[in-house]
């Protein structure tokens, strides 16, 4: 069955809306959506022919290649211009989806909404939108089989957007709601912290270990500010 964190996104989608799902491996987000929601059309997009064939085998068991259409390409490359109106990109690396969106910005401004699912680099992610004026209008952070997952929902801004750094990092509205899994994820990455302050403290006299212990430092200084125990 479908995993709550893929559910998650998929509830993110609104109704009327073409879908294009970028790195679709198995098709089971597009397979969902189609079920769930009210959609125009799905594309399912995938790079690598493993996958894809995975995906076009998903998709034909299951009688439903008239609704959604699964391509071979990179990112963006699998649509025209305009043809799309909700994107998802789930499960890669953070700076691989900021790859994407910057590879395919041409074709970004059809998209009402982004629902991009990173494994990590949140922060650049985030810094992105941010930059390009996208607003974060929901987010989530789930754990599921001990994997702590961030899903983050952007949409075009008409004005301009500001995040500071620690909305960044944290998440706008994550760190405003700071639940438990939230509160469990910064805990670890905090003691992630001390535990390489601790290992390289006899290194003190080298410069550059005193930069990264500057750089560690402030790190475990915002964490603290935000867990609410500084
Ligand atoms: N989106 C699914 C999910 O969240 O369960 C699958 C995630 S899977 C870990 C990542 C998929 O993205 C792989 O199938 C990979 O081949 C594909 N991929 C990686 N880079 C891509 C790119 N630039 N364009 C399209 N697909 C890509």
């Amino acid at each position: 069955s479908i995993s709550t964190r893929l559910k998650m996104i998929v509830d993110y989608i609104p109704d009327g809306e073409v879908l294009v799902d970028v790195g679709t491996d198995h098709a089971y987000l597009p397979l969902y959506a189609i079920k769930k929601k009210n959609l125009q059309k799905v594309i399912a997009g995938e790079y690598n022919k493993g996958p894809y064939l995975r995906a076009v085998a998903n998709v034909e068991q299951q009688k439903l290649a008239d609704k959604i259409q699964v391509r071979l390409g990179n990112g963006l490359e699998v649509i025209e211009k305009n043809e799309a109106t909700v994107l998802t990109i789930a499960g890669m690396g953070g700076n691989l989806i900021t790859e994407i969106l910057n590879d395919g910005y041409d074709k970004l401004s059809s998209f009402k909404r982004l629902i991009l699912q990173p494994m990590n680099g949140e922060f650049a992610l985030r810094k992105w939108l941010q930059e390009h004026n996208y607003t974060i209008i929901a987010e989530q952070i789930i754990k599921e089989q001990d994997i702590i997952y961030e899903i983050i929902v952007a949409e075009p801004s008409e004005t301009s957007v500001h995040l500071t750094v620690k909305q960044q990092k944290f998440g706008p509205l994550l760190m405003l709601e700071k639940n438990a899994v939230f509160l469990e994820k910064w805990s670890q990455e905090l003691q992630k912290r001390q535990k390489i302050l601790s290992l390289i403290a006899e290194h003190a006299n080298n410069q550059a270990i005193e930069t990264k212990q500057e750089r560690l430092n402030s790190e475990i200084q915002m964490i603290r500010e935000v867990l609410g125990n500084a």
